[in-house]
């Protein structure tokens, strides 16, 4: 059981495909359960594109598989962060109201703030690349269906698990379905079943910590067929209590995510209608106004998404279950570091079956060992950031010394 050839990895997220190249590369017979239907036929869920911020830590693992290539040819770099000022606005390149509706007026009092670009390293050659979830994953998945000895079967919704024995209960359209295997490894994100499922077992200890925050996507298309801002920027709109950023798209638009406290007069849903929500943006991010012609649309009907961190204790179960990325350890979004990390756990697995010689009993505890701490550190950073972010990189103290860069 413990060096056990066959594995079943639950989630055929970012790094439910990563691990199961590198396990193939070993030899492993994977199968790889993901409880949605196939994404590469469907179109993506509104307001959940989300484009991410990948670093170094993420292109080496995608190098280490042969795949950083071709991944970078979409992705954008980002050689620093742009400051957007309350203040600021910059005059419409096309205003473009929806039909029947009036043009959203801009207060010309607040004109004057100007950008203020922070490069993220000293010679400022240094980037994040703004790529797409959804493409990154697929490209994952067509690298996972091609590496020998892996499936993939999607629509199988993990909702059982026996830890001690290895076997598995899913919901699939068709009923229920059972299976079983010597390795169970969960990378099914940050509500993961596995999680929970080692949690009822009482094998584990978890504590989730919600943000008093939710987040929703807004968008900004091409104006005139180009980028309606620097590509070459993440960009910032530092709010206090709320924020905004926004990176760029291969099809030359934006994709905004706006960060809002949840409940109380000051929710998402305060915004309760499209005057209020012109209103609101005119006032506070002007500049954003005449480049975003569907932002009463895309407020009104996008989610609104949850932001958290996992922390759970140990990893791993009788020898034969682990947890990697999200599901282990999921973080607030504020570092851009949660893909980066979850990439990075695959390569250090990797190398306690290496440092173990395959005994999966000795590797997980090592990996959850080895990683402890780094997750752990991140995810404290990265709520650290959200204050940086939404608040300090406005002020002149802050431009005058600290830098922080997503590495
Ligand atoms: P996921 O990518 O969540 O994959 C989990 C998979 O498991 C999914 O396919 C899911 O459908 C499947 N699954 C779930 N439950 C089951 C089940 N019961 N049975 C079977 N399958 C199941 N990270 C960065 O590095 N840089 C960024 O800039 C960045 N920006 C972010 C912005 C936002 C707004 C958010 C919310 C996150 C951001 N992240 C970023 C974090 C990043 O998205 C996650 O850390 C990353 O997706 C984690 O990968 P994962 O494979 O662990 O989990």
């Amino acid at each position: 059981m413990s060096g056990s050839r066959d594995v079943a990895i639950v989630g055929a997220g970012l790094s439910g495909c990563l691990l199961a190249c590198f396990l193939s590369r070993r030899g492993y017979e994977v199968t790889v359960y993901e409880r949605r239907p196939d994404p590469r036929a469907g179109k993506a869920e509104r307001g959940r594109s989300i484009n991410l911020a990948l670093s170094e830590r993420g292109l080496n693992a995608l190098r280490r598989i042969g795949l950083a290539e071709e991944v970078m040819v979409d992705a954008l770099p980002m050689r620093g962060r742009m400051i957007h000022p309350a203040n600021h606005f910059q005059p419409p390149l096309a205003v473009r109201p929806k039909r029947g509706r009036r043009p959203i007026q801009v207060e010309k009092s607040s004109v004057e703030g100007k950008l203020d670009f922070q490069p993220y390293s000293v010679d400022g050659q240094r980037a994040i690349n703004s790529i797409s979830r959804g493409a990154l994953n697929n490209a994952l998945l067509d690298a996972a269906e091609r590496a020998p000895g892996v499936q993939v079967v999607f629509d199988h919704r993990l909702v059982g698990l026996e830890p001690a024995t290895g076997e598995l209960t899913f919901e699939t359209p068709q009923g229920k379905v059972q299976a079983t295997a010597g390795t169970v490894l969960g990378a099914d994100g940050a509500g993961s079943a596995v999680r929970g499922q080692l949690l009822a077992h009482d094998a584990l200890t978890e504590s989730l910590d919600f943000l008093d925050y939710g987040y929703k996507e807004l968008s900004i298309p091409p104006a005139g067929g180009d980028f309606a801002l620097d590509p070459g920027a993440l960009h910032i709109w530092p709010r206090g209590t709320s924020m905004m950023i926004a990176l760029p798209n291969p099809d030359r638009s934006f994709t905004c995510t706006l960060f809002w406290p949840n409940g109380g007069t000051r929710s998402f849903a305060s915004l309760s209608s499209p005057a209020a929500i012109e209103r609101h943006f005119a006032a506070h991010y002007p500049d954003l106004v005449p480049l975003a012609p569907n932002l009463v649309d895309d407020y009104q009907h996008n989610p609104v998404g949850l932001l958290g961190t996992v922390r759970c204790d140990p990893w791993h179960a009788h020898g034969r279950v682990g947890l990697i990325g999200d599901a282990a350890h999921a973080i607030v979004p504020f570092y851009g570091q949660g893909a980066n990390c979850a990439f990075e756990d695959v390569v250090e697995l990797d190398r306690c079956l290496d440092d173990t010689g395959g005994q999966w009993a000795r590797a997980l505890p090592l990996f959850h060992q080895r990683r402890r701490d780094d997750t752990a550190a991140i995810a404290e950073m990265a709520l650290e950031n959200f204050v940086e972010m939404r608040d300090k990189v406005a002020s002149p103290a802050f431009r005058l010394g600290k830098r922080v860069e997503h590495a």
